[in-house]
């Protein structure tokens, strides 16, 4: 079993690498931001909970993210491994997810970060936010205020992993193709 963090910030591209790799090396892809999306348009409780805070481009609480995501590799139990995306992004969800993989005799083995500069990354949000119509991608305040949640709670998770010894960085400006293979360059070696 092979589990990876896929990090970095919003718009560096987990999303569409993560897929490439879940086809590549049969592993259950799971995107705590997909889950949440999903929940909304289906107006469950998670979802209309998470509604006011995603909107405004603010980390949901912890203590809801963290048993969705148990609940998500719950429900994969024969995984061959899995790829967290967007998740963790503050400490005590890395000391949760440590704790909830022990459990079960597993561990992250690696979190593998794109690495792309802020203006880079506000004009592809605002693309895609034309193209999938996102609410949270429309906005550029939105889009700033979820950088701040980043670079206050989330990118700490760089030193969480690589005191572990657990941190690749890779250069996430390039075509998908040139960074795929250099996310699997690493993932090949874990
Ligand atoms: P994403 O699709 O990963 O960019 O996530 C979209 C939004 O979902 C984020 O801006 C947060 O509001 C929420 N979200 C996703 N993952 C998490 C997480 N691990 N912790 C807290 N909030 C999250």
């Amino acid at each position: 079993m092979k589990n990876i963090v896929l990090f970095g910030p919003p718009g560096a591209g987990k999303g569409t690498q993560a897929e490439v790799l879940r086809d590549k090396y049969d592993l259950v892809h799971i995107s705590t931001g997909d889950v949440f999306r999903f929940n909304m348009k289906n107006e469950t409780e998670l979802g209309i909970l998470a509604k006011s805070y995603i909107d405004n481009g603010n980390l949901v609480p912890d203590e809801v993210t963290i048993n969705m995501l148990k609940a998500e590799v719950e429900k994969n139990e024969k995984a061959n491994g899995f790829i967290f995306d967007g998740f963790p992004r503050t400490e005590s969800q890395a000391v949760a997810l440590d704790n909830f993989l022990h459990q079960k005799g597993a561990a992250i083995d690696g979190m593998i970060a794109l690495e792309v500069e802020e203006d880079v990354l506000v004009e592809r949000l605002l693309k895609r936010g034309e193209i999938s119509g996102r609410s949270d991608d429309q906005d550029e305040s939105k889009i700033r205020n979820r950088f701040n949640e980043y670079n206050t709670k989330t990118a700490v998770l760089k030193d969480f992993f690589d005191k572990q010894d657990k941190y690749y960085g890779i250069n996430g400006v390039g075509s998908i193709g040139d960074i795929t293979s250099l996310i699997c360059n690493v993932f090949e070696k874990l």
